[in-house]
């Protein structure tokens, strides 16, 4: 039996792949120091406690199960924080990936479907932001997903490995069928933080109200993390059938305001959202939308879940019933 390693699977869009893959019939195994994953996301999947900082746990992983490709979601993915620690960033980003790809090299696994972002491009110079749009990434986070894209390239033009780079623009939304859903700690992103000032009757903070946009606050680009996770399986497909490397965006060619988001979780969770608008949020750009012509015309990739109303509804099943079980707001 072959195993598709997943480093991360215990995380946000890791735990939806990995629910993704074993309703295909793969075997995924997930790697992850829990730091930020949760065990219980990883359902039936075996779970291996390690960090890739651990070069023994991980040739361990590597010697106790036949692994035939890696997706690879571990990561450090705070855009603030990276800008505070640069190092961590670095370490955690970029050594930790080196090593995972040497132990690969070590094995003879060549096939890696890794998990890039947006923050790659920086500033955009142009909407919809196509894969050729030039990369200045603008924090610590974004370059380390730009540093190991070049690592990549490089590796792969080596024939060492083939790889799949997606970058993700906003990931929203949870399971549909309710088993999983997002829970960061901190929690930073703007729809959870919508839906638990709804739920807790607090106000949530609009982060620049003055943007060059038709309602002054930032528009990006919302994905479902189920559309998301199935981009990975063709992605991983493609690995399998001896096509070649490469980089894809991964958005749905749709911006939303804040503004328009909170609209939409007021009808979704028919409660009256109070907000409180603040400065901008150092670093953020006021528009992000994606062109993912390439993944759908090379891997016939469609969004299944469109539509933000989609986005949010998935969100509050699965965040309503984590609410409920609370007696106070979480942090
Ligand atoms: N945002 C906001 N209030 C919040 C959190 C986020 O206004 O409490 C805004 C943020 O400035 C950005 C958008 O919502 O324009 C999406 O932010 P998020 O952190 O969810 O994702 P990012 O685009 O930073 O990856």
């Amino acid at each position: 039996m072959s195993f598709i390693l997943v480093t991360g699977g215990a995380g946000y869009i890791g735990s939806h792949v990995v629910k993704e893959l074993l309703q295909k019939g793969y075997q995924p195994i997930v790697y992850d120091n829990l730091d930020t994953g949760h065990r219980e996301a990883v359902r039936e999947a075996p779970l291996i406690e390690g960090d890739l900082a651990d070069g023994e746990k991980l040739r361990e992983t590597f010697q106790t199960y036949s692994i035939k490709a890696v997706i690879h979601f571990a990561a450090s993915c705070l855009v603030e924080e990276s800008v505070e620690h640069p190092l961590k960033y670095f370490k955690n980003n970029l050594s930790n990936s080196i090593q995972l790809l040497e132990v690969m090299e070590e094995f003879q696994v060549n096939r890696i479907v890794f998990s890039s972002s947006a923050a790659v491009y920086g500033e955009p110079l142009e909407i919809p932001i196509s894969e050729e749009h030039p990369s200045a990434p603008t924090n610590p986070y974004g370059e380390t997903k730009w540093m190991f894209e070049q690592i990549l390239q490089r590796s792969s033009k080596a024939g060492r490995v083939r790889y799949i780079s997606l970058r993700y623009f906003n990931a929203a939304g949870a399971d549909p069928e309710g088993d999983l859903g997002e829970d960061h700690s901190p929690e930073t992103h703007l729809i959870p933080l919508v839906l638990r000032a709804a739920f807790f009757g607090k106000p949530i903070s609009i982060f620049g109200t003055d943007y060059d946009t038709p309602d002054g606050t930032c528009i990006r680009d919302y994905i479902h993390v189920t559309d998301l996770a199935h981009g990975h399986l063709l992605a991983l497909q493609r690995l399998e059938s001896g096509r070649d490397s490469g980089i894809y965006n991964l958005g749905n060619g749709k911006g939303f305001s804040v503004r328009e988001v909170i609209q939409v979780a007021e009808r979704v969770t028919g409660e009256k959202i109070a907000v409180h608008e603040s400065p901008r949020r150092p670093g953020d750009p006021s528009c992000l939308i994606a062109s993912s012509e390439k993944i759908r015309k090379e891997l016939g990739w469609r969004p299944r879940y469109p539509e933000l109303e989609t986005m949010i509804q998935t969100a509050w099943n699965w965040h309503r019933s984590q609410f409920k079980a609370m007696s106070r707001m979480p942090d």
